[in-house]
């Protein structure tokens, strides 16, 4: 168990949802862990059909130690509830744990997790998806989509169709069957066409809401 050599060592060998939680804070599966206050695990029901796949805790999530409880995560609030999803159980969570971020005029800026990264945190990922096994997964953002998908991932061009959960790459006991790519919500807060892009964001959850029936 060494710090730097991915979580694995870190992750309990039969993941339920409660086990993840306790064991991730404990993680030195990479160098993030040291400038952060919290890993923060997913959030969402254990046997959740669905799960919504975001790249990393921002700066309120890692103070809080919940995903998705910050603006980004509000408007994706917003985006499921126009698109019929609010009342879909959905677990949601990021393919990295900790906060990755670099200190300028006296903020916190986020800064994408490297490939490195995201390989190093997988082993949380794969415990999360066994223990809640969902039937689909909403990758958002570009991050996300290549953590599932691979390196030729694009958003504009995969998403808001039904694609195959590509079950060759992870060894899963019951590994989804599907996934739909969108934007990740905080590239819609930043956009200048914001209107244009919610909506966008809103038709392909609406995908999303016809394929969880
Ligand atoms: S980012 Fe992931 S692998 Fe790195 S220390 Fe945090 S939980 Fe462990």
């Amino acid at each position: 168990m060494h710090e730097g050599d991915g979580a694995q060592a870190w992750v309990p060998p039969h993941p339920t949802v409660p086990s993840l939680h306790a064991a991730v804070q404990d993680c030195r599966g990479c160098e993030l862990y040291r400038d952060a206050t919290h890993a923060v695990m997913g959030d969402g029901p254990s046997g959740a059909a669905l799960m919504l796949l975001g790249e990393q805790p921002g700066d309120r999530e890692d103070g809080e130690g919940r995903p998705f409880v910050g603006p980004a995560g509000r408007l994706l609030d917003e985006a499921l509830a126009a698109s019929g999803l609010a009342e879909v159980p959905a677990y949601r969570t990021n393919v990295v744990k900790h906060f990755r971020h670099e200190r300028g005029a006296g903020k916190r800026i986020h800064k994408t997790p490297s490939t490195w990264h995201v390989a190093a945190c997988e082993p949380w990922l794969l415990g999360e998806l066994e223990a809640v096994a969902p039937t689909g997964v909403v990758v958002l953002g570009a991050t996300a989509g290549k953590a599932i998908l691979g390196p030729s991932f694009r958003v504009g061009a995969q998403r808001g169709r039904r694609l195959e959960w590509p079950a060759d790459r992870f060894a899963l006991r019951r590994p989804p069957v599907w996934l739909v790519a969108t934007a990740h919500p905080s590239a819609v807060l930043r956009s200048r066409q914001r209107d244009e892009d919610l909506a966008a964001l809103v038709a392909d959850l609406s995908v999303v809401r016809e394929l969880i029936g």
